[in-house]
């Protein structure tokens, strides 16, 4: 049976009771955590979002047999005065660990039935069960750390844009495809039957036509869809911290960011980090770390070696750069002492990453080289490959050769897995970087036709915009990437401003004038009308929450995630719907 609350009032939370309370009659409210009956004497702890603290029933009958009755996560109140702890009950691991209350009245203000797991600190039940479970998974301490972090995250960021003169505002969510490469999501229209709209992948065209309406500065904390195939850490739904800034350059909007990233983590106790971030350019993150997000937390970078076989009799080496191929080395600093087994299985790890071959060189105590190829490439060339890598006596060499991007595909894989195992990817250090002058456009070899690589309104860097037209492959875009300890955290560019460029833009994207205006035309119409030079970015918030808050998946810090399978296990969505429901939208299932 439930009591009732009344006119209670807590007192104090369960995480707020100290020494200098003692004494003092407290009310706390909370959830039972654990019961120990000792008979005679029962201990049980209360819970709530702000800590635990230890309860004591004893001496009188009727509360004996209340709290007799207490099961975790039970909701209670707890009236009594506030006592020391006698030493051996001491929890110097609890900010309330010297104290306990004596409970002079405890009523249960709820029962709970047996829960399917045990709210604690560490819990080995599988992720299905937490998710279906998620109000009792959030109660847990790992969740309301996360949870609390991703408030004041967001809190900051709020604070940030509001003193720098920006405007939170909202775009709608019911609205027209957004082009961010991903499916829409798609609701169909009751009012306009067969008409439907799409959530938004991003508010890319809405924050563009704020800086058109003078705007001049926007943010918004922004929920975006994209129904993209399964991937294991992405969401269906996820959330953004959109910008864009008018009359903004590249430069100014690093350093917003750069900024605020400085402020988000000084306020959240990570210390002060480094700024301004490194700038890397795209084709160098590609053929230094094989990668465009690149974790640099690790020093190592492959290096381009093909000079030491070009006149060398190691042919099929020689062939290779003959034929606008590479040879390219990844020194691992200290890797020479590695075993001839610790060889094997690199090479090995290699093959598991479809590689034709790997090959390995270094410096033997003898001060003579050894290398996997040092027959038939000979001591010169092998000699010459280390010493281009720029290995020391002590290093090792890992040597791919083929297409450049695919050999540094290959060892910038292999550099990562090597420095996590070495510890060379240190959880406290955070390293960002700038990854910059990416290709405007992808080939899509299977549609035959370029696509954007971030969307249609980012602008080529003005130098080559005259290769537009001869050379749509080899133009840059003035986007940019904000890699975080090697994950995008973030990713923006400057925007076409000017209609012409615009119309261009679609014409190499294949997008006839019909469907530009079919698609787009409300925008282009209003490029037309005095459009400012624009730029912004969006920042990824669950990953950077995940990454402050040393989580490795985003579910951990989303209240409410789906799975990896896009499902939500909780609510059982998504879900069949009501065959009158689907008259109304004049559809039907055949699922
Ligand atoms: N709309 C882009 C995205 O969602 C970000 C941007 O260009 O500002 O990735």
């Amino acid at each position: 049976m439930s009591e009732q609350l009344k006119d209670l009032v807590r007192t104090h939370t369960c995480g707020a009771i100290r020494e200098a309370d003692v004494g003092k009659p407290v009310v706390l409210l909370g959830w039972v955590h654990r019961v120990r009956d000792l008979g005679a004497l029962i201990f049980f702890d209360v819970r709530d979002r702000y800590g635990v603290t230890q309860v004591v029933a004893r001496d009188d009958s009727d509360l004996l047999a209340t709290a007799k009755r207490l099961r975790p996560e039970f909701v209670v109140a707890v009236i009594g005065p506030v006592e020391m702890r006698s030493a051996e009950t001491v929890n110097p691991k609890l900010a309330t660990g010297t104290v306990e209350i004596a409970a002079g009245e405890i009523r249960v203000l709820n029962e709970a039935v047996r829960p399917p797991f045990q709210i604690a600190e560490e819990t080995s039940v599988s992720e299905d069960l937490r998710l279906r479970y998620r109000y009792l998974d959030l109660r847990g301490p790992r969740m309301q750390r996360n949870i609390q972090l991703r408030h004041r995250v967001t809190n900051v960021i709020r604070r940030f844009f509001d003193t720098h003169d920006f405007l939170e505002i909202e775009t709608p969510i019911l609205t027209k495809s957004t082009p961010e490469g991903a499916r829409d999501y798609l609701v169909p229209s009751r009012v306009h039957a067969g008409q439907f709209f799409a959530l938004p992948q991003s508010p890319q065209i809405f924050k563009q036509l704020l800086m058109i309406a003078g705007m001049d500065r926007y943010f918004q904390i922004v929920r975006c869809f994209r129904d993209e195939d399964l991937r294991a850490d992405r969401q269906p739904e996820f959330t953004q911290v959109d910008v864009e800034v008018s009359f903004a350059s590249q430069d100014q909007i690093f350093e917003l960011i750069e900024r605020l990233m400085h402020e988000l983590f000084a306020a959240v106790g990570l210390g002060s980090i480094e700024i301004p971030f490194r700038r890397l350019d795209y084709s160098e993150a590609l053929a230094r770390y094989g990668s465009d997000k690149p974790d640099l937390r690790c020093d190592l970078a492959v290096e381009d070696i093909s000079k030491a076989f070009v006149d060398s009799n190691f042919k099929v080496f020689r062939q290779v750069v003959e034929t606008g191929g590479a040879i390219r080395a990844l020194p691992i600093s200290g890797g020479g002492t590695a075993s001839r087994r610790e060889l094997d299985d690199l090479v090995a790890r290699a093959g598991e990453l479809g590689a034709a071959g790997l090959v390995w060189a270094r410096y033997g105590p003898d001060g003579k080289v050894q290398s996997s190829v040092l027959k038939v490439a000979g001591e010169a060339a092998v000699r010459s490959a280390l010493e281009l890598a720029g290995a020391g006596k002590e290093d090792l060499i890992l040597i791919a050769a083929g297409d450049g991007l695919v050999a540094s595909k290959l060892l910038g894989q292999l550099r990562l897995e090597i420095a996590q195992k070495r510890g060379w990817l240190d959880p406290n250090r955070f390293v960002f970087t700038w990854v910059v002058n990416f290709p405007l456009l992808e080939w899509d070899e299977a549609s035959r036709r370029y696509t954007a690589m971030h969307h249609p309104f980012t602008s080529p860097i003005d130098t080559d915009l005259e290769r537009l037209s001869s050379e749509p492959g080899a133009v840059r875009a003035k986007a940019y990437d904000l890699v975080l300890n090697g994950s995008e955290i973030g990713g923006g560019s400057i925007r076409i401003h000017d209609q012409a460029v615009q119309r261009r833009m679609f014409e190499l994207l294949n997008i006839g004038p019909e469907e530009a205006k079919s698609r787009f035309g409300f925008f282009l119409d209003a490029l037309e009308h005095g459009t400012p030079p624009h730029g912004g970015i969006a920042l990824g918030l669950d990953r950077i929450i995940a990454l402050l808050a040393g989580e490795t998946s985003i579910r951990d810090v989303i209240a409410f995630p789906k799975t990896a399978t896009a499902v939500d296990l909780m609510a059982g969505a998504p879900a069949d719907v009501d065959s009158k429901q689907l008259r109304e939208l004049k559809l039907r299932s055949n699922g």
